[in-house]
């Protein structure tokens, strides 16, 4: 049980008994957004959190049938061979009426709501069919990475979902990867290990995400069908000048190593990150040194830079240009 409580207080001023309720909702609905087992005090920002929320909720419902949505693009780098592992597919929205609103605000409403339901199912339709381009280019892109959320995840329909749409679209399931997060893995393990198998046998590649930040633990990993794990960017950030946040990498990049997972870094954005990674032995990284998110049309124009970003960083090692001409 993780309770979130909101606190109100009446303080003298003319308030009505719904008032005062109404308040506490909004305190409790504060503590929920700020993570599990949290306490929040009743206060007047809260009122506009929540004619924010509000107005976001409005424009969310009907976001998808107004084309609101685009996909970005991020290239995800294998180390050992210098060719791009994937790229993960990234939302955006840019609202008519609220302008460009971050996955991180959107996001939790949209699985709050369901909506996040027909938006996941519309992303990975889009991410399969520029994966199928990439391949149909030539270009040495090995596949595409969606993020799944939770709720999608326990739907009894998601493993067909994923099936039908890779035949829809014709994209190789192993070209696939779905990313899903810890807190999956920790809430229903016997569930979670039936779907991930049913979507193992499709032959798609399985990945957690924002690894280290969440309660599972390394030797949980064991028990679930998956490829890689990606180590959340907080530990990234500072891993040149943090010693704990350094050893907790080496330890995730050994440990994964040693069940047979491969490693991938998030949020590398300098040199310094990426040579203390190659030195820890980590597999991919993805980040704005490599490149930031962007639309499939802007990436494809990108991909000379980073061609000529892995030339000076491997020297000859590559064995295949990322651009190939067309
Ligand atoms: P995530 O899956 O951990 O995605 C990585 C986030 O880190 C992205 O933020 C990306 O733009 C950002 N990032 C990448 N490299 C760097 C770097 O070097 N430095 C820094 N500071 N940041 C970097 P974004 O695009 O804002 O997405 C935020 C979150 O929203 C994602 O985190 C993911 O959890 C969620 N999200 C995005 N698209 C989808 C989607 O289609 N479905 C679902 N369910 N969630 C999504
Ligand atoms: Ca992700
Ligand atoms: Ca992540």
């Amino acid at each position: 049980m993780t309770p979130s409580v909101g606190i109100a207080k009446h303080d003298g001023a003319a308030l009505t008994p719904e008032q005062l309720l109404r308040h506490a909702e909004q305190a409790m609905n504060a503590a929920k957004s700020t993570g599990t087992g949290a306490i929040r005090l009743y206060d007047e920002s809260m009122d506009a959190e929540a004619q924010r929320r509000f107005a976001l909720d409005a424009q969310l419902k009907h976001a998808l049938e107004r084309g609101e949505f685009t996909v970005h693009y991020q290239p995800q780098l294998d180390l050992a061979s210098g060719e791009l592992y994937a790229c993960e597919a990234l939302l955006r929205w840019k609202s008519a009426r609220l302008g460009p609103v971050f996955p991180d605000e959107f996001i939790p409403l949209a699985e709050e709501n369901g909506y996040i339901l027909d938006i996941g199912a519309w992303v990975l339709e889009q991410a399969c069919r520029d994966a199928v381009t990439w391949s149909e280019r030539d270009l040495s892109i090995r596949g595409v990475a969606v993020n799944v959320s939770v709720l999608q995840f326990i739907q009894p329909g998601f493993a067909p979902l994923v099936r039908d749409t890779l035949a829809r679209t014709g994209l190789e399931p192993g070209s696939l990867e779905l990313e899903i997060t810890e807190s999956l893995l920790a809430a229903d393990t016997q569930s979670a290990v039936a779907t991930l198998t049913a979507l193992k046998a499709i032959g798609v590649r399985l990945s957690i995400d924002d690894f280290g930040t969440g309660y599972s633990s390394l030797s949980q990993l064991k028990h679930f069908p998956i490829d890689r794990i990606k180590i959340d960017r907080a530990f990234i950030r500072d891993l040149h000048t943090d010693s704990q946040d350094a050893a907790i990498t080496d330890a995730i990049i050994a440990m994964a190593g040693s069940l047979g997972l491969r490693v991938l870094a998030e949020g590398v954005e300098t040199e310094e990150h990426l040579e203390r990674l190659m030195a820890a032995g980590c597999d991919e990284i993805q980040g704005y040194w490599l490149g930031r998110p962007q639309p499939a049309e802007a990436l494809l124009e990108d991909l000379e830079r980073i061609d000529a970003l892995l030339d000076r960083l491997h020297r000859g090692v590559r064995a295949t240009p990322i651009a190939r001409a067309s």
